[in-house]
């Protein structure tokens, strides 16, 4: 099995390269952003409880998002690998993704991280609010993703390269050139 975590800040290139990687590898997507737009416009308990917190570029609390990943994994034993995009993001959600990927006889083989400096991303997230009409792509929420990534997120590389599986690719460039940096890594695991 292959099983990737797809890292970097919010505007990395993290969904656009996930397809990609999926289309390329056969694996099985895991975006938490998608699955909590998706009970939001459901309007599911979790959907409400979750929606100003994104509206605010907060981090839902990790329970939920565990519980989230814990229900979808389960069932998946016949896949030929993940991929998960927007997740872990605190070292709380690497640690439990360690403990069900263990408790599923898995683990994960590489976090791929696409770096990509803090104008550019801002640059590229304004560019989406206009294009997909996305509530959290305005100046003020995408400063405080940001923010929130730089405290809470980026410490999740350091988890990961302390297990020797951190890889860092240029996110800057055309998406064809950067799926083949990734596709170089993944290719030679
Ligand atoms: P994304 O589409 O990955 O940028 O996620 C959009 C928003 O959903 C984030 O700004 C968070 O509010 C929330 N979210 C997505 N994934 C997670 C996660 N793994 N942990 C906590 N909050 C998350």
């Amino acid at each position: 099995m292959l099983n990737i975590v797809l890292f970097g800040p919010p505007g990395s290139g993290k969904g656009t390269q996930s397809e990609k990687i999926i289309e390329h590898y056969g694996l099985t997507h895991f975006s938490t952003g998608d699955m909590l737009r998706a009970e939001l416009a459901a309007e599911t308990e979790l959907g409400l409880r979750a929606k100003s917190i994104m509206e605010k570029g907060e981090l839902v609390p990790d329970d939920i998002i565990i519980g989230m990943i814990r229900k979808r994994i389960t069932g998946q034993k016949d896949a030929r690998g993940f991929i998960f995009d927007g997740f872990p993001r605190t070292v709380a959600q690497a640690e439990a993704l360690d403990k069900l990927l263990d408790e599923l006889g898995m683990q994960i083989n590489v976090m791929l991280g696409l770096e990509v400096d803090r104008q550019e991303l801002i640059d590229r997230l304004l560019k989406r609010g206009n294009e997909q009409g996305r509530s959290d792509d305005n100046l003020e929420t995408i400063e405080n993703r940001i923010r929130v990534y730089e405290d809470q997120t980026s410490p999740v590389m350091g988890y990961y390269q302390g297990q020797g599986k951190y890889r860092g690719v240029d996110g800057i460039g055309s998406i064809e050139d950067i799926f083949s940096r990734l596709s170089g890594i993944i290719d030679n695991l």
